[in-house]
């Protein structure tokens, strides 16, 4: 059943941009999603970070920063990873120049929200200056394998240089009754207009953002999902917006070798694969085609937790005032304006633009349909410079790994 959300009233909203962190990259299904489908065990990952402007104050932040250009700078926890639960990636700009470039300077960001601290979401903090603050989840401080970060402790996935003269600032939902959604709520700028949701199960102290976009008894917001799951598959179909009886061919890929056209939805509902071959095709086209992994290499620290957050996710994208924005959907670059083609391009009027409906179905083209496999990969191999790089005359020393480094380094 579904609940519908009550979201409090405010009538202030902030600005919200999309910036492409031109990250690209390729994981090993298994880890993410279940079960995998023959002809899906990669998962295309692009990801998205966000400006967000309040708009009373001017202020100006940033939800997540992507991957760093040289992400063979990160902690050495992470080195180890490449190549292997990561099976390539590509990293032409840093956030921050792509912010420079147009006309934003760094020292006008007065807050850096990590969804969580996983390498493709930090990106280089050392570029900002000491005024901007970093915002992370519950429990991050106080873990023991994190703080101070590496080279200090030589284990942590997170950088000692990213935390030098500045402040780092957890939030602390339990010191606020505020709910949205099931989730524990706090209210950045006390007015309303943003919030940051407590959705744990990914890592420790992973969050979303909840961005207010318009005011008035029918406000609409954008649910920055940064990893609560990384394929939208997890949350599509559903009951309120089922799969077609024929799937829109615009929001197929325009290979007709890959498509008939028309393109009926059993092409996909045949090989749904939550369901039993019994089960009713209105069943197929309503029910979500994946859960979190519970993999034992699985990217979740604790799977049903994090399922049991997705499964709350679902009332918002069952919610026609809210978009949900995954950190890894390639339909938002696909689909949406970003930042660094026009830098005043905002999303606040995605309902009027109809977006909901444009980013729905893009996922199905990844899916294997009728013995052909899905998408072919975003990228192959590891570029450094935007050159392939040979890693196999770099390649780190192979040593042991503790159960902690693989649960830590193996997510993303
Ligand atoms: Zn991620």
């Amino acid at each position: 059943m579904s609940r519908p959300i009550s979201f409090p009233p405010s009538s202030s909203t902030v600005r919200v941009r999309m910036i492409d962190t031109t990250a690209r990259m390729t994981v090993r299904a298994e880890s993410f999603v279940e079960p995998v489908q023959p002809g899906h065990e990669f998962l295309n990952l692009s990801a998205v970070a966000f400006l967000i402007e309040h708009e009373p104050t001017g202020r100006k932040m940033m939800f997540d920063l992507g991957v760093r250009k040289d992400y063979w700078n990160y902690a050495a926890i992470l080195q180890k990873r490449i190549g292997t639960v990561i099976s390539s990636l590509r990293v032409d700009k840093n956030v921050s120049d792509i912010l420079v470039e147009n006309g934003v300077e760094l020292d006008s960001i007065s807050s850096v929200i990590w969804s969580h601290y996983h390498w493709d979401h930090v990106g280089n903090m050392s570029l900002f200056p000491p005024s901007t603050e970093i915002v992370v989840g519950p429990g991050f401080k106080s873990a023991p394998q994190l703080l101070p970060g590496f080279p200090e402790k030589l284990d942590s996935p997170v950088l000692v240089s990213e935390f030098e003269s500045r402040q780092l600032r957890e939030i602390d939902f339990s010191a606020t009754s505020l709910e949205i959604g099931g989730y524990g709520a706090y209210d950045f700028f006390d007015d309303g207009s943003f919030y940051l949701l407590d959705t744990p199960g990914h890592c420790i102290g992973h969050m979303c953002g909840l961005a207010r976009t318009t005011s008035g008894d029918d406000s609409t917001f954008l649910l920055l999902g940064g990893d609560i799951c990384h394929f939208v598959a997890d949350i599509r179909p559903n009951p309120t917006y089922p799969l077609p009886d024929e799937i829109p061919s615009e929001m197929l890929d325009h290979d007709p070798t890959y498509f008939p056209r028309p393109c009926p939805c059993s092409l996909f509902t045949d090989h749904h694969p939550q369901l039993s071959s019994d089960a009713s095709l209105e069943e197929r086209q309503r029910t979500p085609f994946y859960k979190v992994s519970t993999h034992s290499a699985s990217a979740y620290i604790d799977p049903p937790t994090a399922q049991n957050s997705v499964d709350k996710l679902l009332d918002f994208e069952r919610s026609s005032n809210v978009l949900v924005c995954l950190a890894h959907d390639e339909a938002l670059l696909k689909y949406l304006p970003t930042f660094n083609r026009d830098p005043k391009s905002e999303l606040n009027d995605w309902r009027n633009q109809g977006w909901k409906e444009k980013v729905r179905w893009d996922w199905l083209n990844e899916l294997p349909r009728d013995g052909k496999p899905g998408r072919k990969l975003i990228v192959e191999g590891f570029w450094r410079d935007r050159k392939l790089w040979d890693r196999s005359k770099e390649k780190m020393e192979e040593k042991g790994e503790t159960e902690t480094e693989k649960a830590e380094a193996g997510s993303l």
